[in-house]
């Protein structure tokens, strides 16, 4: 007997009609997790990362003007004075596209963060409500520690390529170069960009599996989270799905269907598995009473077996 509805894309579950779910449909609603982390993904690492790239971007046009304008005629290369003054300049155009952007981006990925932890928590709450045949306890979303890492993180990346930029723009590396030196140190420049990328996804993973970690521990003891692989998960994340743990336990390290390419062998508390991992937790219990095959079982089969679109 099956009494759950779907209403777009969302389970729900009546109250009313009662009865037991089957894991076929538990699975099709907690497989549609990954997609609402990843649109979150992407909105939040597009909205926090254009600003430095902007400035980058206008500071890049500033130092190919200045370039020009500090080469005398029949030269491709600014020479002595000229050109240490070029390099002091452009050295100042940089470190002014990167000031405050570091501390922004953190806040930008703890406010993203923050919303994948209830999002996390909303769909833990729901799948678990749709199971038990009654409604989640409330919980108070936190994004967690690893979230909070992540974000925490993020300012001192920056200043690492920032700096690492800066060491390009020598008169010595200039003048063997020529202009290719200076794309070379804005091209550094902007692996920032991509740090603030990385360290958004990592923190909107990690709390989207806190905020199921929380809902889990509420649901009292024998409550399980299950790995909930993302429709077109990398071989490691595919290994996982399936594999249950107690809320503050860890998964084995070092699992993957494509063994010869695994790195990580330390074990993991849940997703990401890997910077935009979009693989999900779910609450889940033996004692649920659920039809067809056991849920950990099919999560697992429908991982190691051909993609659905
Ligand atoms: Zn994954």
């Amino acid at each position: 007997m099956l009494h759950n509805q779907r209403q777009k894309g969302k389970i729900t579950f009546d109250s009313k009609l009662g009865g037991v779910v089957d894991s076929q449909t538990i699975t099709d609603a907690a497989e549609r997790h990954p997609r609402a982390i990843r649109d979150l993904e992407r909105r939040a690492t597009h909205a926090a990362s254009r600003p430095l790239a902007q400035a980058l971007t206008d500071a890049q046009t500033a130092a190919l003007r200045q370039w020009t304008l500090a080469t005398r005629p029949g030269h491709t290369t600014p020479v002595g004075d000229a050109l240490r003054t070029l390099i002091d300049h452009v050295r100042r155009l940089i470190r002014d596209a990167f000031t405050g952007r570091g501390r922004q981006a953190q806040r930008d990925a703890e406010r993203a963060a923050h919303n994948a932890a209830q999002l996390g928590a909303r769909q833990a709450a729901a799948i678990a409500a749709a199971m038990r045949g009654q409604p989640t306890p409330p919980v108070q979303p936190h994004i967690g520690e690893d979230a909070q890492a992540a974000c925490d993180h993020i300012p001192a990346a920056m200043q690492d390529e920032q700096s690492r930029a800066l060491a390009l723009l020598t008169s010595a590396g200039l003048t063997a170069m020529g202009m290719a030196g200076l794309t070379a140190a804005f091209q550094r420049a902007r692996r920032a960009v991509g740090r603030i990328t990385t360290g958004i996804a990592v923190a909107i993973g990690s709390a989207a599996a806190h905020g199921a970690r929380l809902v889990a521990r509420t649901l009292g003891t024998g409550v399980r989270l299950v790995w909930v692989a993302e429709p077109d998960a990398c071989p490691a994340c595919r290994a996982y799905a399936g594999h249950h743990i107690r809320p503050g336990g860890l998964f084995p390290g070092g699992l993957s269907l494509a063994p010869q390419r695994t790195v990580f062998t330390a074990p993991v508390p849940g997703p990401p598995r890997h910077p935009h991992c979009r693989c999900a937790l779910i609450p889940w219990s033996p004692a649920w009473r659920l039809d067809g095959m056991p849920l950990p079982t099919l999560l697992r089969r429908r991982a190691r077996t051909a993609r659905r679109s």
